[in-house]
């Protein structure tokens, strides 16, 4: 197989697998027990810490693990909601977040927070203008994700973050796509919360973290015995904190090392090879500001489901890039914020691309897509 879809989720690295397993087996102390056994587990916690922060250029004590990127983000509305005065239930999301955001900000709406939802340019940019008019006293939280999930746009965070400070609000990325893929740096970035998740780098599912600036408090969402120093209880999942750890750790090795250039590097060959071959291919998103392992596109006339099952046929592993929910294919949120039509976000197709993917899974792909298309659209 040809696995192409890394922005769905990646292969667990196997020295991220070495290392997790002693955790299973040997070292399962339970962190908050006294004994030798407890304080080795409470061992690899704070090293899995230090290097999660370590790949953020952030401090260990900033980072709160989680189990995922879905409660990473719901600890940063929710924990910040928590702590908000009845004058400042206001609430700000891009129109293109993922649905972890946009649920989580939909269900504190229905609670009596106003959300605003920020519109995105043909190209799924979120225009630092749309935040300034959007801005408005009593603002707590502004939210807007690092890079999106399904066309890889990037966002611009630093000035977003900027101008939310400037009205008195909070400003928090979903950073999980963006993790891994660039070198990220919250307090570069200038943001007041972060989410990760492990599985998008090569770690487990089910382990993400919450990086919160120094000195900020989120109210707890899950408690109970007070771990992560009051902000997140239950006891850790050390297994996958290690896991977590080793991933963030050879994140940083590869991003020194260049692979988002070298992936940058095919995704464009990629980009090239699609628009060349496949009549009235649409790429969607940025063509620049992008992830640099993400390539997406949309192609009117087919359905995407149809042509990820050609694909599948043909050992090639991709995404549609829309939600599949209830049963019914609805195009995706992303897209129609974007302004295209119903008919055209229906065609769409996302291949992400990762550490074991080469030039020849490209040359693959480029080799039976511009036929998958042809045949679909001949069929009507
Ligand atoms: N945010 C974004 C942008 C994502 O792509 C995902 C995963 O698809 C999530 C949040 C949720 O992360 P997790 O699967 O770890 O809950």
């Amino acid at each position: 197989m040809i696995y192409l879809d890394h922005a769905a989720t990646t292969p667990v690295d196997s020295a991220v697998l070495d290392e997790m397993l002693p955790y299973f087996r040997e070292a399962y102390g339970n962190p908050s027990s006294l004994h030798s056994a407890g304080q080795e587990a409470k061992f690899a916690l704070d090293n899995a810490r230090d290097r999660v922060a370590a790949l953020l250029h952030a401090r260990p004590s900033e980072i709160i693990f989680t189990s995922g990127g879905t409660e990473a983000d719901n600890l940063a509305l929710r924990g910040v909601a928590g702590q908000a005065p009845p004058d400042r239930r206001r609430l700000i999301v891009s129109s293109v977040e993922h649905e972890a955001i946009l649920e989580t900000a939909a269900a504190l709406e229905a609670q009596g927070w106003v959300v605003a939802r920020l519109p995105v340019d043909d190209q799924g940019i979120v225009h630092p203008e749309s935040l300034r008019d959007a801005m408005r006293r009593g603002t707590a939280l502004v939210s807007v994700m690092a890079a999106n999930n399904e066309v890889g746009a990037m966002q611009p965070i630093a000035e977003l973050a900027q101008i939310a400070h400037a009205g008195g609000a909070l400003f928090h990325t979903d950073a999980v796509q963006a993790v891994g893929a660039m070198d990220v740096s919250p307090s570069a970035w200038g943001v007041d919360l972060l989410s990760l998740s492990g599985h998008k780098i090569y770690g487990p599912k089910g382990i993400g973290a919450l990086w919160v600036r120094g000195g900020l408090r989120v109210a707890p969402q899950v408690t109970g015995g007070g771990q992560e120093r009051e902000r997140r209880s239950g006891t850790e999942n050390v297994p996958a904190i290690v896991g977590l750890g080793k991933a963030c750790e050879l994140a940083g090795e590869r991003i020194a090392a260049g692979e988002p250039e070298r992936l940058r590097q095919l995704r464009d060959i990629l980009i090239r090879g699609v628009l060349e071959t496949v009549p009235a291919a649409i790429l969607t998103g940025h063509p620049t500001e992008r992830l640099p392992n993400h390539a997406s596109f949309c192609f009117p006339g087919v359905e995407g489901e149809p042509i990820l099952l050609n694909l599948d046929f043909a050992g090639i592993a991709a995404s549609s890039g829309s939600a599949c929910s209830t049963g019914a294919i609805e195009p995706s949120h992303v897209l129609l914020a974007m302004g295209f039509a119903r008919e055209i976000a229906n065609g769409a197709l996302r291949l992400t691309l990762g550490r074991a993917n080469t030039e020849d899974d490209v040359a693959a792909v480029l080799a039976v897509l511009p036929g998958i298309v042809n045949r679909l659209r001949s069929l009507g």
